[in-house]
C-alpha cells in the first residue's frame, strides 16, 4: 500500500522509526501542499500500528489501523483551528467573530486525557494541524507540556507557515523539513492523478512546485476561477476597480490575494527582465500589463498583499478586500 507520496519515501527511510522513537515532539515543516499532514498521520499510525512492516510503515489490516482509517483510534488525538463565535475573551472583544484558531481549551483538553493511561497500553499520538493556528494562550499551555511532556506521548506540529510559530515551540521539537519535490516527480504523480502534461505544468508552476497544491490548481473549476481573476488584472491601467471587484464577491479573500500575489509577483519578475515563475502561460499579457506598471508601486503592493494574506483567515467583507487591493493594483499598473 502506498503510504506516503513518492517523493517522501526517502524522509521517511532517513528518519522512521528512530525520530519518533527518540524524541517527544516532531515538527513537520515545508510549504503548503507537500504532504506535511499525510507524512504525520502514516508517523502516528505506524506507531499506534499493531503489527508494523520492517521500514515502519504501518500494516493497513490490524485493528488499531481499522481505527485510524475511520478516524477513531481514542490514542490518536486530533487538534484543528476552530471559528468560534462567542470568543473566549483572548481577543479583548474588538472582533464581533474571531478567526479560526486553535484555542487554549482545545489544548486543555487534550492535556487532560494524557493524565489517563492510553486505550492499548501503547503510544498515544497528538497531531495539531497547523500548529501556527493556536492562538497565544494555546500555545502556552502546549508550551508547557512540552516541557515536561508525559511519557509514551508523541506530538506531532504540522507547519505550513515558517515562522509563524513560537520559538520556544519550535525549540521543543525535533523538526523535519519536507521540501518541494524534484519537478519531474511532481509531474509524474500529476500524470498518476490524470492531470494531462500540460496542465500538469502550468498547475506546477502556478502552485511553486507543491504537488498537492498543483493538483488542487488544476481542477477545471479552480482553473475557471483563476481565468477569471486574470482577466480582471490584465485589465491593468483601465480596470475599474469597483465594478470588478463585484465579480470577485464569491471568492475566498484568500483566494483573491494569491492569485493577485503571483501575479504581481510575475508582473514584477517581467518589470525587471527576470523570468516568470508562476504564470509561465500568460507572458505576452504580463509583458503588455508590465509595460507602464511602476516598479516601487508593485513592490508596495507586494507588501500589501502580504499584509491582507495575514488577515485571510479573519471573517471579513471580500468585495471590500478586492476593491481595495484592486485600486492599488490599477495604480501600480499604471492608473
Ligand atoms: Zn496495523
Amino acid at each position: 500500500m502506498n503510504w506516503l507520496f513518492p517523493w517522501q519515501d526517502a524522509l521517511w527511510l532517513q528518519h522512521m522509526p528512530a525520530a519518533a522513537q527518540r524524541h517527544h515532539a516532531l515538527l513537520l515543516r515545508g510549504p503548503r501542499g507537500v504532504g506535511k499532514r499525510r507524512f504525520a498521520e502514516v508517523i502516528g499510525q505506524s506507531l499506534l500500528c499493531m503489527a508494523p512492516a520492517k521500514s515502519a510503515l504501518p500494516c493497513g489490516a490490524c485493528q488499531a489501523c481499522g481505527w485510524i482509517a475511520q478516524a477513531q483510534h481514542p490514542d490518536f488525538l486530533l487538534i484543528e483551528p476552530r471559528i468560534d463565535a462567542d470568543a473566549e475573551g483572548e481577543g479583548a472583544g474588538t472582533a464581533k467573530k474571531a478567526p479560526a484558531q486553535v484555542k487554549v481549551d482545545q489544548i486543555r483538553e487534550v492535556v487532560g486525557k494524557l493524565a489517563l493511561s492510553t486505550h492499548q497500553g501503547g503510544r498515544r499520538i497528538v497531531l495539531i494541524d497547523p500548529a501556527e493556528g493556536m492562538n497565544a494562550h494555546a500555545a502556552n499551555a502546549l508550551l508547557k507540556t512540552l516541557e515536561e511532556p508525559p511519557g509514551g506521548t508523541l506530538f506531532l506540529l504540522v507547519n505550513h507557515q515558517c515562522g509563524a510559530l513560537q520559538a520556544t515551540i519550535v525549540s521543543r521539537c525535533r523538526a523535519l523539513d519536507l521540501a518541494i519535490p524534484a519537478p519531474a516527480q511532481a509531474l509524474a504523480w500529476l500524470h498518476q492523478q490524470g492531470v494531462a502534461e500540460e496542465s500538469a505544468r502550468l498547475a506546477l508552476a502556478l502552485a511553486g512546485g507543491a504537488p498537492l497544491l498543483a493538483l488542487e490548481k488544476a481542477a477545471p473549476e479552480a482553473r475557471a476561477r483563476l481565468q477569471t481573476l486574470l482577466s480582471i488584472l490584465q485589465l491593468g491601467s483601465s480596470m475599474d476597480p469597483i465594478a470588478q471587484a463585484e465579480r470577485l464577491a464569491q471568492y475566498g479573500a484568500a483566494e483573491i490575494v494569491e492569485g493577485m500575489q503571483t501575479w504581481s509577483h510575475d508582473l514584477t519578475a517581467r518589470k525587471l527582465g527576470q523570468a516568470i515563475s508562476y504564470h509561465v502561460d500568460c507572458a505576452d499579457s504580463l509583458a503588455r500589463t508590465a509595460t507602464d506598471a511602476r516598479i516601487e508601486d508593485l513592490l508596495a503592493l507586494q507588501r500589501k498583499l502580504l499584509d491582507a494574506k495575514r488577515l485571510a483567515g479573519h471573517p471579513l467583507n471580500t468585495r471590500l478586500v478586492a476593491e481595495d487591493l484592486l485600486l492599488a493594483y490599477r495604480d501600480a499598473c499604471g492608473g
